[in-house]
């Protein structure tokens, strides 16, 4: 099964409940290690890249690798842009190919981030690629974007409001967790994911779950976060396993032997979520025609 839309891989995990991982790839061989993930599980599989990589490795050159690999894998997956405040990247990857992206209005006031994101809405729609919406912005700095205050939270009538006002397809509710690794447990407010879906049911998307006990995932899953982002767990298994095979191979210089070691780390962090999110065996519940 090849690349779908996101909603057809959502619209399932959301009605089933059970939680789908969106990871932040780095490069190719992150890429490759958490389609292999997700195709062993049988899994659906969210591939995800920060503003950062594209910018880094190039909108079309990642995008050439990922349907190169993903036209291969038997499980459906698809690709969307995480938190993105830049408009013209949005249009850059939306035209390249990318299923679904996060506009990230977070730092603009309320107002004028339901004006753009109609936009985006709007844009996207011309693709067949959905919108993931934001108004308050996840603590905490990732890949260069985002700040380590912790802004204005609103009430949840404002997100609501946002949600019925553009009509994003997913949404990412402020709920006290954070990017990067938590210096002390999180201060979690569920309730608010159960607030949204019970006047919107649409699937919600989990920030800042690395660090998070299986017990909060399992309970946020259960309010309605159908999609749950990994990033900082995939530069740590990453980052890691170069040190730990580096420190006890000093003397080789054996690329091949360095990748497998960073490939097999990365592949087990990724099969530990999809188990832990309930979407093990859940790749031929979602049936679709290619995109
Ligand atoms: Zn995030």
């Amino acid at each position: 099964m090849p690349v779908v839309p996101m909603h057809e891989i959502l619209d399932p995990a959301f009605a089933e409940r059970y939680g789908v991982a969106a990871i932040n790839v780095v490069d190719d061989l992150t890429l490759e290690a958490v389609l292999a993930a997700a195709t062993d599980l049988e899994a659906p599989l969210i591939v995800q890249t920060s503003l950062k990589t594209v910018q880094a490795i190039g909108a079309r050159a990642f995008y050439t690798m990922w349907r190169v690999r993903a036209d291969d894998v038997p499980v459906p997956v698809t690709l969307h842009l995480d938190h993105c405040p830049d408009r013209e990247w949005i249009s850059t990857c939306l035209r390249t190919g990318w299923n679904s992206v996060l506009f990230d209005g977070s730092e603009l006031d309320v107002d004028e981030n339901t004006r753009q994101t109609i936009e985006v809405v709007a844009e996207a729609g011309g693709y067949g690629a959905q919108v993931e919406g934001e108004i308050e912005s996840v603590v905490g700095v990732e890949d260069g974007i985002g700040s380590e205050e912790g802004g204005e939270v609103h009430p949840v009538d404002v997100s609501n409001d946002f949600i019925a006002a553009t009509r994003v397809y997913s949404f990412a509710p402020a709920i006290g967790t954070a990017h990067g690794l938590y210096k002390a447990a999180p201060a979690l407010t569920p309730e608010r994911v159960s607030e949204i879906v019970a006047v919107h049911p649409i699937p919600q998307v989990l920030h800042g779950g690395t660090g998070l006990t299986e017990e909060q995932f399992t309970d946020l899953i259960a309010r309605g976060c159908a999609k749950v982002n990994i990033s900082t767990a995939l530069k740590i298994a990453f980052v890691d396993a170069h040190r730990e095979y580096l420190d006890a191979n000093p003397a080789k210089h054996d690329p091949p032997a360095l990748f497998a070691h960073v490939r097999a780390a990365v592949k087990e962090m990724a099969e530990y979520h999809i188990r832990t999110f309930g979407s093990a065996g859940r790749a031929f519940a979602t049936t679709s025609a290619a995109v």
